[in-house]
């Protein structure tokens, strides 16, 4: 083999009953590369990551892992750590007993395991809280030393299945950053899923946008943004959401041609004269400090429009809305790009 694929699933199916799952996924992850699982929830992203893990049994397909075809294999010989949102530490162990206990249970010498569990705590800044227990630890660092359990077993691949939905939203964006930079530090090869979209931006190199048990799109985050395969992803990246504009009623001078619908991001909206072809009547104010969004109400549907912050706009009264220029979707009436 030439390509460098770290992990390879291909046409992997999974049924429950006559529920269909996954339909042929098709998924290459490089080695060293950081690969986010996203989607809203019932699509199938946990279904896969735990395909991966062993934890469930492909239907059909393949999974191969650093060139071995592990699809039959048994979670222990995958060489993978998963990471789960609920942690669930041991609570009459210490933060070191706890991230070298799956060290004890594979038969390393003690002090070569309190000697990765140091290691893994220093790199994950848990070095002062060695002796303490989970319950002297906050929810951040308690999932930082799950985290450290993972990272003492030196697996191939990292599985992280919504590591920070149990942290609060503060908390969230400070350990967001600390996994950044602890898979700069060790390089490893991670898949990571969220239905939260800013994680996925914001911390992976590669995304897979799944919806209904398939891929939508795989791309970096700016490729998924500026170029959208369908309307399911464009409206899916993006915070706020884009607009999407039933054509037929728009004004004819707007209409494009070929297209049902015109997908177009709150930034890509200015409000204008009232008089302007495309207008409507606000609905929402919603002021966010640095930006305020503004929700109109027109003939072809509710369009949002970000506004600076002390932008102001009153309830009901009518305005125009002018579509910057080149940034419009264009999606036919199975939601593909026209
Ligand atoms: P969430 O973010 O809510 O966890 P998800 O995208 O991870 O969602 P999955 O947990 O992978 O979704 O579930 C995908 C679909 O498969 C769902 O419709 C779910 O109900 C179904 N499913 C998952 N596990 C089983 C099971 N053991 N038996 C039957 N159906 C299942």
């Amino acid at each position: 083999m030439t390509d460098q694929a770290h992990v390879r699933l291909t046409s992997l199916e999974k049924h429950f009953g006559a529920f269909q799952a996954l339909k042929d996924i098709q998924l290459s992850v490089e080695k060293g590369e950081f690969c986010a699982l996203l989607g809203p929830s019932g699509c199938g992203k946990s279904t896969l990551l735990r395909l991966i893990a062993g934890l469930e049994e492909a239907t059909s397909g393949r999974i191969e892992i650093a060139g071995r075809d592990v699809t039959m294999l048994e979670p222990s010989d995958r060489q993978i750590a998963m990471v789960f949102q609920s942690y669930a530490l041991y609570p009459h162990m210490s933060v070191a007993e706890n991230i070298a206990f799956s060290l004890e249970a594979a038969g390393v010498p003690k002090a070569k395991r309190l000697a990765k569990a140091a290691e893994a705590a220093a790199l994950l800044q848990l070095d002062q809280l060695l002796d303490r227990k989970p319950a002297a630890l906050s929810g951040g660092q308690r999932q930082r030393v799950a985290i450290g359990r993972a990272l003492v077993r030196d697996p191939q691949v990292f599985l992280f299945d919504e590591p920070l939905s149990n942290l609060d939203a503060l908390l969230r964006v400070q350990m967001r950053i600390e996994l950044s930079n602890l898979h700069r530090q060790i390089g490893a090869t991670m898949i990571y899923v969220t239905h939260d979209q800013v994680e996925a931006m914001t911390m992976a190199d590669k995304i897979v946008v799944m919806s209904a048990g398939q891929v939508q799109q795989v791309g970096t985050p700016m490729e998924l943004y500026d170029n959208p395969a369908n309307r399911f992803v464009a409206g899916f990246i993006g915070n706020p959401a884009m607009s999407f504009l039933n054509v037929a009623a728009l004004p004819p001078a707007l209409r494009p041609a070929g297209a049902q619908e015109v997908g177009i991001r709150p930034e890509h909206v200015q409000l204008t004269a009232p008089d302007a072809p495309l207008h409507g009547s606000v609905r929402l104010v919603e002021r966010l400090g640095n930006q305020t969004l503004i929700h109109v109400e027109t003939p072809a549907g509710p369009v949002c429009a970000q506004a600076p912050g002390h932008a102001t706009a009153r309830l009901g009264e009518t305005v125009g809305l002018a579509l910057e220029p080149g940034r419009a979707f264009l999606f036919d009436a199975t939601g593909h790009r026209v």
